[in-house]
């Protein structure tokens, strides 16, 4: 009678210690999948910085298109890292 009461308990145990450790690799899992999102965009967010970068004609410097101050002559888009540089730049086209 005791012998099976112990082995009842050992199974708990093993139990209990194989959830442990299942836990323990899910949990890992997890933080891999819920840090991979994040780092998703973070890769991403490089790519438009290095494949749309528009030199600002007044300036020189180098600008993001999606976040730069546009202005189109003739057909001609510019871009512009400042409103007082594409005001430059209109004023200097006049
Ligand atoms: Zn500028």
């Amino acid at each position: 009678m005791f012998r099976l009461v112990f082995y009842l308990f050992l199974s708990v145990v093993l139990i209990s210690i194989v959830r442990a450790i299942l836990g323990v690799v899910l949990k890992g899992f997890s933080s891999l999948f819920q840090t991979a999102p994040p780092a998703h965009p973070v890769t991403r967010a490089p790519l438009p910085l290095t494949g749309e970068l528009k030199r600002d004609p007044v300036c020189g410097t180098y600008t993001v298109a999606s976040n730069a101050i546009q202005h189109s002559v003739k057909g001609e888009t510019f871009y512009f890292c400042s409103p007082r540089c594409r005001d430059q730049f209109v004023a200097q086209q006049r």
